[in-house]
């Protein structure tokens, strides 16, 4: 591949933030969240670096295979169970431990003939409404699930909508103690411990924002498991209240490509499709390889007065025009010394050590890290560093 663009995945980044996740639960098991091809990073790659996770958590057979056959021996979760009754086989054979959220999932186990008990994990439907059983028939599918031969274990998990909410300052203007449950997390929890009063089994909760902010104060949001996906990728679970650097994190992907023009353009003119951008004095910009096509956001904003961030040999820059499909512009103003073969890092760490968080890229262009990462573009290569 001659094209300049490639992916590094950062194996200290990944180990770091795989650390930080251990820290904050607080003595709780941690699944390493993969789902997603591992957000976009590539499960293969983010491997190594995560494997001192007590499991993997993932979401389809597909993944649970490749986690297999990367040599993981311990536990995988399926976070949304089997689509299919026909899963049923693999987690057998895989030895995978699959979440139960709805009643034909249950009636799949009742007539699946295996020698392989199944380890299963029941949902309730805490107040997300997007998968579980609702309060009043979790005891009732738990019972049905105890009854099944096929099912020898039954661990207990819900997910929180809010966890990255803010809480709301106190009455005299001061903020409260950040590790306060905002109202509708505490409800969650609330249902959470009623609906599972004296059942047995292992509980699972937190996400990333709930993992960092919740669970070394409040052991009802720890659990036994905490499921932390996005923070070990280094983007921060409630930017901007608080960046991926005050959590500690690392960005694990840097996405890097180079200038492969320059252009001198005189006041007045515009730049890219559309003329979003037009200048006011002369100026030199930088042509990059990188586009749309690559999953970098078409809606990432360039036009005058606005502002993406790019890093330029490692100085930050902003972005100017519309992104095309293979190749964005760029302002070299803060770069009097680049030229064609600079280096040009779209988010996470450049060569210098600078660092450009995938979060405020996210921000400029109105959405999330998560989106972004998991938006990286086949034909872009990866490397794990
Ligand atoms: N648990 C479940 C059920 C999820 O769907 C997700 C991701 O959306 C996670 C855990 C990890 O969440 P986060 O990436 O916010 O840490």
């Amino acid at each position: 591949m001659t094209r300049p663009i490639e992916a590094l995945i950062h194996t200290d980044a990944l180990q770091n933030n795989l650390a930080r996740a251990r820290a904050a639960a607080s003595g709780a098991r941690v699944w390493a969240v993969v789902k997603a091809n591992a957000y976009g990073h590539g499960i293969a790659a983010v491997y190594d670096a995560l494997k001192a996770a007590d499991g993997f958590a993932l979401l389809d057979v597909a993944e649970a295979e490749q986690v297999r056959a990367l040599g993981w021996r311990g536990p995988i979760l399926l976070l949304e169970g089997c689509f299919d009754a026909r899963d049923l086989d693999a987690c057998s054979r895989l030895d995978v431990w699959h979440v139960v959220h709805r009643r034909e999932q249950i009636e799949w186990l009742a007539a699946h003939k295996t020698h392989v008990p199944h380890h299963v994990f029941l949902k309730l439907n805490s107040g997300m409404n997007r998968l579980g059983f609702a309060p009043a028939a979790y005891r009732a599918a738990w019972l049905r699930l105890d009854a099944l031969p096929q099912v020898d274990r039954i661990g207990l998990v819900t997910h929180l909508a809010d966890a990255d909410a803010a809480v709301d300052a106190g009455s005299d203007g001061a903020s409260e103690d950040p590790h306060a449950l905002p109202p509708s997390v505490a409800r969650q929890v609330e249902r959470f411990e009623a609906a599972t009063a004296e059942l047995p089994g292992e509980r699972s909760l937190a996400n990333s924002a709930a993992t960092l902010r919740f669970a070394a104060s409040h052991p009802a949001v720890r659990g036994d498991w905490v499921r932390p996906g996005i923070m070990l990728y280094g983007s921060s679970p409630d930017h901007p209240a608080h960046g991926s650097a005050a959590w500690g994190l690392e960005p694990a992907m840097s996405l890097r490509s180079q200038l492969i023009a320059c252009q001198d353009v005189a006041a007045g003119e515009a730049v890219g499709y559309g003329s979003t951008f037009r200048s006011e004095r002369p100026m030199r910009i930088g042509v990059v390889a990188c586009g749309y096509a690559d999953g970098y956001p078409r809606v990432a904003p360039g036009g005058n007065g606005a502002a993406t961030p790019v890093l330029v040999d490692g100085v930050r820059t902003r972005l100017v025009g519309r992104v095309s499909m293979d190749m964005l512009a760029v302002d070299l103003g803060p770069v009097p010394g680049a030229h064609v073969g600079s280096e040009v890092t779209l988010w996470g760490r450049a060569t210098s050590g600078a660092v450009l968080p995938i979060d405020e890229v996210a921000a400029a262009a109105g959405t999330l890290g998560y989106e972004l990462m998991c938006a990286r573009a086949p034909r872009v290569p990866t490397r794990v560093v």
